[in-house]
């Protein structure tokens, strides 16, 4: 179960480099004429490797051989970074601010958007209301509102919440 979170808790972003994109290829599956399917880049050393979906994994590999703990997509229209020792994927602010990606929040607000235009349902929802392929639209909504409530809720989490039609606190 996914636990959403947006302070970013990892303790490994000092450590990232200025480092050169990274290459096309994964060079450790070229030198044995293997194949891969995504490319990753350490952003500690700048190395290239392939993702968890290839079959040599050569870029937790790389973790794993030196404890450089966050990468990046090479992926074209992708920007985001994993930290393998907090596993948490991460995003950078255009004014640098590192962030923990919520999809749980996000997924939710995709759900909310549609099921409110298509009339289907109206705020607040149920605690049992679900969206789509079973998404749990009501506990989603009440897990933001608990933390509204607690005063720890995101601020730009409460501004795309207050955006959906209906929505009151
Ligand atoms: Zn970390
Ligand atoms: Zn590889
Ligand atoms: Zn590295």
């Amino acid at each position: 179960m996914y636990v959403p979170h947006m302070q970013a808790t990892c303790t490994h972003l000092d450590d990232i480099a200025d480092v050169a994109h990274g290459l096309d290829v994964c060079p450790a599956c070229l030198a044995s004429r293997d194949t891969w399917l995504h490319l990753r880049q350490c952003r500690i050393c700048g190395n290239t490797g392939c993702c968890d979906s290839s079959r040599n994994k050569h870029a937790t590999a790389h973790f794993h051989e030196t404890g450089h703990a966050i990468m990046r997509t090479l992926e074209e229209g992708q920007d985001w970074s994993w930290c393998f020792v907090d596993k948490e994927t991460l995003e950078q602010d255009d004014d640098g601010r590192w962030r923990a990606v919520d999809a749980f929040f996000d997924a939710g607000v995709w759900y909310a958007r549609e099921v409110l235009a298509a009339g289907a349902a109206s705020l607040p929802f149920p605690r049992s209301a679900t969206a789509g392929d079973g998404f749990p639209l009501g506990i989603w909504e009440a897990t933001y509102r608990d933390r509204y409530r607690a005063g720890t809720l995101d601020p730009d989490q409460a501004a795309g919440l207050e955006s959906l039609p209906g929505w009151r606190w």
